[in-house]
C-alpha cells in the first residue's frame, strides 16, 4: 500500500486486461452518484494491481511477514510429519514421475542462530511401485547441517559426504540453502542479504494446490546466497511464504530449480507454518511434475531446546576424493575403465575407438579421456554408448558430445538430449566446458550427432560399430517380466530405454543395474528381476557370453551369474 504514487497512468481504461470487467460497473455505478474523486483513487489502485511493481522497501515486506509467521524471536523449531520421497534422475520412462517411496517418522529441528538442522525419518518402499528399481530398504535417515559442515549419522557412527549431491552439489552447500528453503529460514535469509529486491504483482490467471489465483497479489523477493546461489521467496497478500525457489548446479540440468511450495497454513501455537509441504526438483521441460517430496506436517514446536552435536572429525577432514580412473584389459583392444562408483568400457578400432557409457559428470569423463588416450594414443572417440538416460549414467555424455562424438542411445531420448542435456544454455552456477566454450554445436554441427537404438532389436537388428573386423553389437533391453509370469509391465527392466552392449567374438556383455556380479567373499545373490531380465535376453538372443561387465562392481563369468539365476 505505500508506493501507489508511482503507479502508471490509466489509458485505456483497462481494456484488454483481467480487471476491467469489474472496473467497469464501479465506473458507471460511481458516476451516476457523482463521487468521481473516489472513483479516481480507485481505478488508480485497480491500475497498480495489474502489473508488477517494484518494492522500495524490501526489508518492510519482510519484517511484515516475518511478524505474521511468528517468527519474531523464534530461535528454534522443531516439526514432524510423514509423506514421500523421489529417486531424482530414475524415471523408468522419460514422461514420469520421480519413482517415489515411503517416508515415516520425519522430524526435523533447527537452531537459526547457531545453524544447526537435523531431519531424521525412516525411508522405506511401501506401497510404491519399484519401476524395475530394487526395493527401498526399511532405513533410519539422520542428516545433519552444522554451520557450514554437514554430515549423516547411520548406525550410530558420523558418516561424510563426499560424494556430491547428484554428482553436481556438494552437501555442505546443499544444506546451507536447505535451511534457507524453510518458511522461517526464507525470511532470515532475505533479511541478512544486501542485494534483495522484490516486486509485488498479481497472479492473474489459476493456480494450483491453494497458491495464490486470481488476482491476489504476491510479493516475490529474490536475493543471492552464499555469494553465487539465486533465492527467490513469495509471499502472499497474507504476509505467508508460500513458495521459495533455489537454483544449484546438476551434470544433466546445469542450474538445477529446487521450489518449496507451502500451502494449507496452521496456527501452532503463535507460530504459521504450511501443514503441506510440497517440494520440487528438476525441471518442468522434462517431467512437469518434477516432485521430490511431499509432507504432512502434523507437529510444529517453536524455541523448544535442539540439542546441537559437536561437529565430527569425519566431517571436518571430508574432501571430494580425487577423481580416479583405474583400467583393466578384459581382452586384446578392450578395458574396463574403473575407479570410482560407475565404470565405462573402451573398445579400440582400427583408426578410432568407442567408449560404452559417460557416467556421472564431466570430471569423470576428462579423466576417462585422459585414461583413453593412453591406452589407444591419436585414436578419436567416435563414439559414446548411453546405457539409459538415468542421470549418474547420462552425466558425463556432455563432455563427448561437445567435442563431435557421436552418442549412441535409445530412440526414446533424442529428443531430450537434443533440448535438455546437449542444449547451448548457459550454465551459470557450475559451468562446463560446452557451457563455457559453446564449440560450434547448433551452427555448424547439425543434425547433432546422436544415434539411435530402438524397437525391438531381436526382431531388427542391433546398432552395430565395426571396423570390418571388430564388432561392437548395441541391443535395447527388452522388458520380459511378463514372460516370467509377473504381469505388471515395467517390473523386470530398470529404464524403458535399457541399452546393452556385446562383444561376439570376446564374448563379453557389458549391462547397466540389471547385474553387478556379488562382490568377492559376499553371500551369494538372490535373482532379481532385473537378473533374469538380462537372462531372458541373453537367450532370445543367443548371446554367447564369457564375462559379463557391469557398470557398477566387479567383472564377473557367466558360470557364477547362470548359478544365481538359476535356470533349470
Ligand atoms: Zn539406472
Ligand atoms: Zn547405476
Amino acid at each position: 500500500m505505500r508506493t501507489r504514487r508511482k503507479a502508471p497512468p490509466r489509458r485505456n481504461g483497462g481494456r484488454g486486461d483481467q480487471t476491467s470487467g469489474r472496473n467497469t460497473p464501479v465506473f458507471l455505478l460511481s458516476s451516476v452518484v457523482g463521487r468521481l474523486c473516489v472513483l479516481l483513487a480507485l481505478l488508480v489502485v485497480r491500475a497498480a494491481s495489474a502489473s508488477a511493481q517494484e518494492v522500495k522497501d524490501v526489508r518492510a515486506v519482510l519484517q511484515a511477514a516475518n511478524k505474521a509467521m511468528g517468527g519474531v524471536g523464534l530461535k528454534t523449531i522443531e516439526y514432524s510429519g510423514a509423506g514421500w520421497f523421489s529417486r531424482i534422475g530414475q524415471t523408468y520412462g522419460l514422461n514420469e514421475d520421480w519413482p517415489k517411496y515411503e517416508v515415516t517418522g520425519y522430524t526435523r529441528a533447527i537452531d537459526y542462530d547457531a545453524r544447526w538442522s537435523r531431519e531424521d525419518y525412516t525411508r522405506r518402499q511401501g506401497n510404491y511401485p519399484t519401476l524395475g528399481g530394487t526395493p527401498m530398504a526399511q532405513q533410519h535417515v539422520t542428516a545433519i547441517l552444522s554451520g557450514t559442515y554437514a554430515w549423516d549419522i547411520q548406525n550410530d557412527m558420523p558418516v561424510a559426504l563426499t560424494r556430491p549431491y547428484l554428482d553436481g552439489v556438494a552437501y555442505t552447500d546443499l544444506r546451507q540453502l536447505e535451511l534457507a528453503l524453510t518458511p522461517h529460514g526464507a525470511l532470515r535469509a532475505a533479511m541478512a542479504a544486501t542485494n534483495a529486491t522484490a516486486i509485488t504483482q498479481p497472479i492473474v490467471g489459476a493456480s494450483d494446490f491453494g497458491l495464490s489465483q486470481f488476482g491476489r497479489k504476491v510479493t516475490i523477493v529474490s536475493f543471492s546466497l552464499l555469494g553465487k546461489y539465486k533465492m527467490n521467496v513469495t509471499i502472499n497478500d497474507q504476509n505467508l511464504v508460500e513458495l521459495v525457489d533455489t537454483w544449484f548446479p546438476n551434470p544433466i540440468y546445469g542450474d538445477m530449480d529446487y521450489e518449496m511450495r507451502y500451502t494449507k497454513y496452521k496456527d501452532f501455537g503463535g507460530i504459521q507454518f504450511p501443514t503441506l509441504v510440497h517440494v520440487h526438483q528438476g525441471d518442468p521441460r522434462l517431467n512437469p511434475a518434477h516432485n521430490y517430496y511431499e509432507l504432512n506436517i502434523t507437529s510444529v514446536k517453536g524455541n523448544v531446546p535442539v540439542q546441537t552435536l559437536p561437529v565430527p572429525d569425519v566431517a571436518k577432514t571430508a574432501t571430494m576424493p580425487a577423481v580416479k580412473v583405474e583400467s583393466q584389459k578384459l581382452s586384446e583392444g578392450v578395458w574396463l575403465l574403473a575407479g570410482g562408483t560407475h565404470h565405462s568400457m573402451l573398445v579400440e578400432f582400427k583408426d578410432f575407438v568407442a567408449v560404452v557409457e559417460a557416467p556421472v559428470n564431466e570430471a569423470r569423463s576428462l579423466a576417462v579421456i585422459a585414461e583413453v588416450n593412453k591406452l589407444a594414443p591419436n585414436k578419436p572417440i567416435r563414439y559414446v554408448v548411453n546405457t539409459h538416460h538415468h542421470f549418474d549414467h547420462a552425466g558425463g555424455l556432455r563432455t563427448y558430445f561437445s567435442q563431435g562424438t557421436t552418442v549412441v542411445t535409445h530412440e526414446s531420448n533424442r529428443e531430450y538430449y537434443v533440448d535438455i542435456l546437449f542444449h547451448p544454455t548457459a550454465w551459470t552456477l557450475q559451468p562446463d566446458r560446452m557451457s563455457i566454450y559453446s564449440p560450434m554445436y547448433m551452427i555448424s554441427r547439425r543434425p547433432p550427432p546422436i544415434e539411435t537404438v530402438g524397437g525391438d532389436t531381436r526382431a531388427t537388428a542391433p546398432y552395430v560399430i565395426t571396423d570390418g573386423v571388430r564388432i561392437l553389437e548395441v541391443f535395447h533391453v527388452q522388458d520380459m517380466a511378463y514372460e516370467l509370469g509377473d504381469n505388471s509391465y515395467r517390473q523386470g527392466n530398470h529404464g524403458q530405454d535399457m541399452l546393452m552392449a556385446y562383444l561376439p567374438k570376446e564374448k563379453i556383455l557389458l549391462n547397466a543395474d540389471l547385474y553387478s556380479p556379488p562382490a568377492q567373499g559376499a553371500p551369494p545373490a538372490a535373482p532379481t528381476n532385473g537378473m533374469r531380465t538380462l537372462y531372458r535376453n541373453m537367450v532370445k538372443l543367443k548371446l554367447d557370453v564369457d564375462q559379463h561387465v557391469p557398470i557398477h562392481g566387479r567383472v564377473g563369468t557367466n558360470a557364477e551369474f547362470l548359478k544365481i539365476v538359476a535356470p533349470e
